[in-house]
């Protein structure tokens, strides 16, 4: 019997050890999405797995302005200065390589794509996440914008004209949102709480659609919310679909709080794909900081990715 081509190409990154701001255990949740690899893998999901090794400093500079870049890369021989960098993403000697590593992932998958790889759906397991990542900003534990890189360098590569960025995570992707005017024609949609960063709403820039969700409204607001916003991504006809996904939205998350259960959050996502469907997709490891929630939906979302 011949062997079950891969469905999902996933990419990891080297190990990010290195990038411990001590803050929130980055190295263990890098564990935690192995795990849910090697579980998805047992279950039978077929993977195709790579690893990414960085990106050239010209493809970042699609998305991200040079002298942030500058300022980044030099944060390995001395400590950042306090002036340019958030309280809530801290710079250690092993931030750059990590966050370059993470956009790597993103250059790899489309390139892969490009070459036309038999998958045409891929998993970024990166760390850190990017989505709260400006043109020449870090927040939110967000370096470099994984997620925005992937929408530019799908449409570079000739893969996709227009990229819908649908944003499951907890928390409005604001560095996302703020780089659409260097990303062509991408659109985007989130679903998020009301708490940080503070931004998303419903009546902000054309081409994005929000909303934000007060309190635990639990899955049925979410899923409504959620099938809202995709119909506006629909819309646009897009012809390639990245995933900005987040755990946290879960319940018992220690930072997100709107309370979903994971059956909430595979639905709204199975929803969401048979709705743009026979398009390519990749999907980013956004926030999610509880661990056993993380496994399980990194594992239920690669099998997502292999059958939707
Ligand atoms: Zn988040």
């Amino acid at each position: 019997m011949s062997p079950v081509p891969p469905r999902v190409l996933v990419v990891t990154t080297p190990d990010t050890q290195t990038h411990d701001p001590g803050t929130m255990d980055y190295p263990v949740r890098q564990v935690a999405m192995q795990e849910a690899i090697a579980l998805a893998r047992a279950a039978g999901v077929p993977l195709e797995e790579r690893q990414a090794t960085g990106v050239p400093l010209a493809l970042l500079k699609t998305v991200h302005c040079r002298r942030y870049i500058k300022r980044l890369s030099a944060s390995i021989e001395r400590h950042p200065s306090r002036a340019w960098t958030m309280p809530d993403a801290p710079i250690v000697a092993g931030t750059w390589m990590a966050a370059l590593h993470a956009a790597g992932a993103a250059d790899l998958a489309t390139q892969y794509l490009a070459a036309g790889g038999p998958c045409r759906r891929a998993f970024l397991a990166v760390r850190p996440p990017g989505h709260h990542a400006s043109a020449d900003r870090a927040q939110g534990y967000c370096y470099l914008n994984t997620a925005a890189l992937a929408a530019r360098l799908l449409q570079d590569r000739g893969i996709a004209t227009r990229v819908a960025i649908l944003d499951v995570d907890a928390h409005h992707g604001n560095g996302t949102q703020a780089l659409l005017p260097r990303l062509g024609e991408t659109v985007y949609a989130s679903v998020h709480g009301a708490g940080y960063p503070g931004t998303g709403f419903a009546d902000e820039p054309p081409r994005c659609w929000n909303r934000t969700l007060s309190g635990d409204g639990g899955g049925e607001a979410w899923l409504a919310a959620l099938d809202a916003v995709a119909t506006g991504l629909v819309s646009t006809r897009p012809d390639a679909v990245v995933i900005s996904f987040g755990t946290d939205a879960l319940r018992y998350d220690p930072v997100g709080d709107l309370g979903l259960t994971q059956e909430d959050l595979d639905t709204g996502v199975c929803r969401a794909l048979e709705r743009m469907a026979g398009i390519p997709v990749i999907s980013v490891m956004e926030g999610g900081y509880h661990l056993g929630n993380l496994t399980q939906a990194v594992r239920r979302h690669l099998h997502t990715l292999a059958t939707k």
